[in-house]
Order: C-alpha cells, then structure tokens, then sequence
C-alpha cells in the first residue's frame, strides 16, 4: 500500500475495533458518485503505474536528507512494508539507494517483518534504519499493556527479523495526548534503549487530533521521529509543526502522500497524468524542507523504478496542475486523515473514517485480504450494516459532500465476509 501503517488503537474511544472473524479473499466494486457526474473508476489493483516509462528504468535515490539528530540521513522515498512478500524487492530496493525501511508486526500477520529481515540480510546493518512498531500480529498495544509484555513485542520483532537491534519504533496509530504519553509504553521504550535494543522512539498519527498530538509530541520532547499523514494541501497547520520539529531536531516521516492513490482509477486522468500522479505527489511532500523522507509501500519492482524517479526532484507546474486535477476528482471521495468532523454526528459511533480507509486498502492497493481482516475485527454494532436503514445525519457534518452512507454500504458489500 502507498502508505505505510493500518491499524487503530483498540484503546481509542470512538474508534474502538473489538474482535471477531477471519479472513478472506475477495473482489472489489469501484464505480461511485462523485461532482464528476461522469466519472467512473477503473478496477485496478496496484497504485502503480500502468504503463511503466522506458525512462523510469534503474532509478536511483539521489537525496538523504538528515533525519532529526538521529545522525542518520534517511533516502527521501523510502520503503513501507506494509504489502512486503518478496525479500529481493527489499534487495533491488537497497541496491538504489534506499536505506529507510518501515514495518510493523501486524502487517499480514508479521509476514512483512519477515520478509525484511531476509531482505536486509548481507547489508551492513550501520547503512540501514530499520523501524517497526509497539504491536503484536493482532494489533496495536493498548496504552496499559504490562511494561514486560511491550518489551516482549519489541523481542519478537527482532526475533523475526534476526536482528539485535531497532533503530525505531513507533508508538503506533496515537489519536490522543494521553496515548502519546502512555507511561507503560515510555518505561518500556526506555529499559529498551538501555538494553540497546532500540535506539529511537516514534510516533505515528493520521487520525483526528493530528495536529494536537504531532504539537504534543514535539514539545514534549520525549519523540525523535514523528510520522505523518501529508499529503497535498492537506493539514496546513502541520507546517509551524514541522518547523518546530526540524529546529529540535525532530525527524519527520511523511506518510499517506498519495492522498488515497486513486489516481489509477480515475477515468478523466489521461494516461499522462495517471503516471506522473504519484511522483508529483512525491515532490509535493519533498518541496517542504522540514520533511526528512516519506515512506510509500513497495511491494513489487516496478514500484521502485516508479516511485524513486521523483527523489530529489523539484517541482514543476505541470506536477501542481496534476495534482490539483486530482484533488477535483476525488474530492468528494477521499475521506481525509485527521477529519473526524462526521464521527460525533452518527448514532450507532460507526467508526466512519476507519472503515473508509479500510475501503481504500482495498479498493486502491493490493490489499483486500488486509481490508477485509480489518473489517472483520469491527463490532457488528458500529459496522456499517447499521446504515441501512439510517437517515444518515453523518453527512450534514462531512465539509467534503462525502455521500458517506453510500460508499458505506458499498464498503459493506465489499468487505464483509458472511
Ligand atoms: S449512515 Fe447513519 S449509521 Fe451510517 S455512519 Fe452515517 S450516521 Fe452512522
Ligand atoms: S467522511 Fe468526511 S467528515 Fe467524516 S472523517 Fe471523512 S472527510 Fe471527515
């Protein structure tokens, strides 16, 4: 998947996933409404291009931008593994100069964990920066989890991955201060740094109260790395943020850059625009000084020819009018990290953005195993089979016209595993 984590935080109030079902495998609808009244979506799989450029071939990073005061300078696109099956992707990967590779446990089931640790074999480990996350392969760690069962999670990552140490982990999905700040999670994170077996501690958010906890984070100054969800136009308040974070030495990983990777499914982009999409993205994110790297997942090889032809590359006006095209066409579709503004409306506390991310997993990337999993853990009472016969208050509050009770349903439909 274009961006890099998945999973909420079972502490999280109104975004609470309870556990039930299995998994399975299964096809996707894609044809919606949207302003474009003509507007169709193409079904397709990957967020790749579909007719890769002859002068994509053996692209290269060719910028590494510091990475707060860790000392490490990071490949400006580097690696999310959340859909890793192929430890020679990871190989080709590092052979063109990426070095940041980002992964969690509860990416297909530590599969992804795995499959770095066979990929990064041989190289030498100073040249690399290996994160994961405070999580199991059922999810995030609640916020009280025993301290001995946080540093437990932290022992299986480096078992999985044959290695002796981690350069970072994040505390993943954070949607509140007081998760940000779980004392548990900082005393393990602490015993760990001292067994010398992380070196770094992170947080990831692209949640509603982005902006607070990312403040939060930097100011407290307990954080090296934070990880956001940035993409174009998105989230202005984030830059004083990033400042702030690059003027303390505060590492900044973009994350979501794709802005919900549609942009091989819409009927209205030229073929032109369709390839050049991701990589004006790219550029986008990269024009921002205060941004160290972004991660977008890598999963196959074309991906890396694709996606590293934008590193280091400036931005141009025809990459701001892709861009700017592609926000008209999604916007009434692409539910915004960070919103929230719908979620307090709906009776039965339907965790709306959630499940319409869980939609766009599958619906955008090649991870419609990965959707439905997610989709099964969600109490029955706040799935979206309660919008059937609801009067749809949510959509009053979207301030992005998302017809939310439909794509609902049709997620529904797309998801559920009877
Ligand atoms: S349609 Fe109704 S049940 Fe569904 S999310 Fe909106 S308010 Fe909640
Ligand atoms: S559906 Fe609309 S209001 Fe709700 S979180 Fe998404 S963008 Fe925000």
């Amino acid at each position: 998947m274009a961006d890099t984590d998945g999973k909420e935080n079972p502490r999280i109030s109104r975004r609470t996933l309870l556990t039930s079902g299995g998994v399975v495998a299964g096809g996707a609808a894609a044809v919606a409404a949207c302003k474009y009244g003509t507007q169709l979506f193409l079904v397709r799989e990957a967020p790749e291009a579909e007719a890769p450029q002859a002068r994509w071939a053996d692209s290269k990073v060719v910028s590494h931008r510091p990475l707060g005061k860790t000392g490490f300078a990071m490949s400006d696109i580097s690696f999310g593994c959340s859909d890793l099956t192929d430890p020679k992707v990871v190989r080709r990967a590092i052979e063109r100069g990426v070095n940041y590779f980002d992964t969690s446990p509860d990416y297909s089931d530590a599969v992804s964990e795995t499959t770095l640790g066979e990929g990064i074999r041989g190289t030498p480990r100073d040249q690399l920066f290996i994160v994961s996350k405070f999580c199991t392969t059922d999810g995030h760690l609640a916020d009280d989890t025993p301290v001995s069962e946080v540093i437990e999670s932290v022992n299986a990552s480096l078992k999985r991955m044959n290695l002796e140490y981690l350069d970072l982990v994040h505390i993943h999905a954070v949607n509140t201060v007081d998760r940000l700040m779980a004392p548990n999670i900082h005393e393990a994170a602490g015993r760990l740094k001292e067994q010398g077996k992380v070196r770094f501690l992170g947080v990831s958010s692209h949640t509603p109260d982005l902006e607070t906890v990312m403040r939060h984070a930097v100011d407290s100054g307990r954080f090296d790395v934070i990880m956001v969800a940035y993409n174009f136009k998105n989230w202005p308040d984030l830059h004083d943020i990033f400042h702030d974070a690059k003027e303390k030495g505060v590492g900044v990983v973009a994350m979501k850059t794709l802005k919900g990777a549609y942009h091989s499914q819409l009927a209205d982009f030229t073929p032109t625009e369709r390839e050049s999409f991701a990589q004006a993205a790219f550029k986008w994110v990269l024009s921002n000084p205060d941004v160290s790297g972004l991660v977008v997942t890598i999963a196959h090889f074309p991906q890396i020819d694709e996606y590293l032809y934008a590193s280091g590359q400036p931005m141009t006006s025809q990459d701001t009018a892709v861009l700017e095209k592609y926000d008209r066409l999604v916007s009434n579709r692409y539910c915004r990290p960070g919103c929230g503004e719908c979620l307090d409306s709906c009776p039965n506390e339907v965790a709306i953005d959630d499940l319409l991310r869980f939609r766009m997993y599958a619906e955008t990337y090649k991870q419609q195993r990965e959707a439905m999993r997610m989709y099964a853990k969600v109490d029955v009472a706040r799935s979206a089979s309660s919008c059937t016969h609801c009067p749809a208050p949510c959509e009053a509050a979207c301030p992005f016209d998302i017809p939310i009770r439909q794509r609902l349903l049709e997620t529904h439909r797309m998801l559920h595993w009877a």
